[in-house]
């Protein structure tokens, strides 16, 4: 029999016990080059909003099908229904 962890409704992939994807994911956000990349305190308002968000189950987004943590970590990138806050150039 497998193992599988329940769907978690407000979990990250961090919190959902999904450790192995976890890991692709983080190695996948190394790989974002720096000018791309979303600065700490933006990527963490992101995902505080997305913890407190009906569609995130799981660790998946069910409005795009994404990895929150991933998608967050692009600093252009939006939420699908625009719960985040946009990234503006300086
Ligand atoms: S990306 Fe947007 S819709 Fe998806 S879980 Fe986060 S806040 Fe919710």
């Amino acid at each position: 029999m497998s193992e599988r962890a329940e769907a978690c409704i407000g979990c990250l992939l961090w919190e959902s016990g999904r450790a192995d994807l976890l890991e692709s994911v983080r190695v996948h956000i190394e790989k974002i080059p720096a000018a791309e990349r979303t600065a700490q305190a933006l990527y963490d308002d992101r995902l505080a909003v997305c913890r407190a968000c009906c569609h995130l189950i799981g660790g998946t987004c069910l409005k795009c099908g994404c990895y929150p943590e991933f998608r967050a970590a692009f600093r252009t990138q939006r939420c699908p229904v625009k719960k985040w806050q946009v990234y503006k150039e300086e």
